[in-house]
């Protein structure tokens, strides 16, 4: 269906990024190979690291002529193997495009090539007062290229929202070869279709975008961390239920169940407080104005106490709190450290419905018999349910995983949810993407990658069943 890459081809494309960034070596690729995926693997044919808009542009149109895939790559961090070659090809990794080109403090906005780190994005606005909220997990590894193209979210969106929340303009390149521009330092703009929406969790396979501008907000001059452990989830869920009801809206309210803080103790070697609780809340508030927010933080100390929390562990000092953020982004990590083969969803339901949506995960591993261990995003409905392989046959386990999936996105659709919050769709949910939208709006969506990529070079093999 796609044609090789030759050696004539690969000369061409030295010539375009340079001999030092075109790999072909099976060592200097492997990294290209996978990303955060367990299991899931492809061979890139060519690795080219771009450094220009210009790049990208020549690339594409060599590729059409060659008919060739191209997979855009940011720094590997996916959780639905967006970034994984499934067809050969090229690999065009944005790793090089690392400038913060520009902090426009009159207009709130910055501008940023899509190679950026988000946590380098994060501490350079906030160096001046500014503040960029989305905070994924991995923020100090993935690029914020890579969180456009999956329309990332994270901890802080219950207040602040997602990605998609602070695009305002982005300049990509369509597989055709042209470069376009949508949007800008604008924070009203009607002015047709909204491309750089359409392109923001689009996952890679109708551009590559190659400039980014982002929108920012003052940054909170204060902040107070809790920590609240239950003896059951329930109560947990109605805490979440009523802190919202009294009007206030924490900048994140996440949750762990006492399985993945278990895990992350063993990962990380040292005790975490209140081990023996069942589930626990880990809660953020921010504000300007220190009485406004101590009123706040007594208020939802007293919704937990009224909602049977054992205890309220304040964390007023950067040292406490980094420590609990910590043991929370360690999750996956230790999840990965307790069965190197797992299978993980991201299931997203409206909030009140997490704790039906537990109650049946528990009772989907009961009856496969296998560990699930949950956490996520109370605040936003989004759970993360990690299937763990254990010491279970590989037989037993590749054909246990697609059955527990099914069943896990069956429970969530029933609940008014859907099957992705914020990994994607990418390799591994695409024989779901059906059962979640129904044909119809798969057949729009499939019409709108032909219209960007009429040969379907860019991205192949993601999204569509
Ligand atoms: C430990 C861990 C914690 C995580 N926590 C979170 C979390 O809290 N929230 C969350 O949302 N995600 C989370 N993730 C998932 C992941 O970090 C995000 O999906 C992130 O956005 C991926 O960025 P990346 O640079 O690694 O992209 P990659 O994995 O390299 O690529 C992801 C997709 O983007 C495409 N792409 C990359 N750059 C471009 C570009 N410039 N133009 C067009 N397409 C492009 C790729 O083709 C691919 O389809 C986590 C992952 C891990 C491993």
């Amino acid at each position: 269906m796609y044609n090789r890459v030759t050696d004539a081809i690969i000369s061409e494309l030295s010539q375009i990024v340079g001999a030092e960034n075109t790999l072909v070596r099976p060592d200097a690729m492997e990294p290209y190979t996978h990303d955060h995926v367990t299991g899931l693997r492809a061979d890139p044919e060519v690795v080219v690291k771009v450094r220009s808009a210009a790049e990208v542009a020549e690339i594409f149109r060599l590729a059409q002529r060659e008919k060739i895939s191209v997979t855009p790559r940011g720094a590997g961090y996916g959780l639905s193997g967006g970034a994984v070659p499934v067809m050969g090809g090229i690999v065009l990794s944005l790793e090089r495009m690392t400038r913060i080109l520009e902090i426009d403090r009159e207009n709130l906005m910055v501008t940023v090539e899509p190679g950026v780190i988000t946590g380098d994005l994060h501490r350079a606005v906030e160096a001046l007062g500014l503040f960029y909220p989305p905070d994924p997990a991995s923020l100090d590894s993935c690029t914020i290229g890579g969180n456009i193209a999956e329309g990332a979210g994270g901890p802080r969106a219950v207040k602040y929202g997602v990605t998609a929340d602070y695009v305002c303009g982005l300049e990509a390149v369509l597989p055709s070869g042209q470069t376009i521009s949508c949007g800008g330092k604008l924070v009203k703009n009607v002015t047709g279709y909204n491309l750089a929406q359409l392109l923001t969790g689009s996952e890679g396979t109708l551009a590559i975008v190659t400039k980014i501008i982002l929108r920012l907000v003052p940054l909170p001059k204060h902040r107070i961390d809790l920590f609240v452990p239950y003896a059951d989830f329930e109560s947990a869920a109605r805490t979440v239920s009523a802190i919202i009801a009294q009007g206030i809206v924490p900048t994140a309210m996440e949750f762990m169940e006492q399985d993945s803080l278990m895990a992350v103790e063993r990962l990380l070697g040292r005790e975490l407080p209140f081990r023996t609780a069942a589930a626990f809340l880990l809660f953020q508030l921010d504000g300007n104005h220190p009485e406004a927010l101590q009123a706040e933080f007594e208020t939802v100390g007293d919704l937990c106490l009224q909602h049977q929390a054992q205890d309220v562990l304040v964390a007023k000092d950067t040292t406490t709190r980094d420590r609990l953020w910590e043991s929370r982004r360690k999750i996956i990590d230790a999840l990965t450290n307790e069965s190197p083969i797992n299978h993980m969803e991201d299931v997203v339901v409206p909030r009140s419905q997490i704790p039906a949506l537990l109650k049946g995960i528990h009772q989907i591993a009961a009856n496969r018999q296998v560990r699930i261990i949950s956490f996520g995003h109370a605040g936003d409905g989004n759970v993360h349910v990690n299937v763990l392989k254990d010491d279970l046959p590989t037989g037993d386990w590749e054909r246990l995983v697609p059955q527990v999936a099914e069943s896990i996105y069956r429970l969530t659709l029933s609940l008014g949810g859907m099957i992705t919050g914020e990994h994607g769709i990418g390799v591994t949910r695409r024989p779901y993407l059906i059962l979640a939208l129904g044909e119809a709006q798969v057949d729009v969506m499939r019409r709108i990658k032909s219209a960007f990529d009429p040969n379907n070079i860019l991205n192949p093999g993601k999204i569509f069943p």
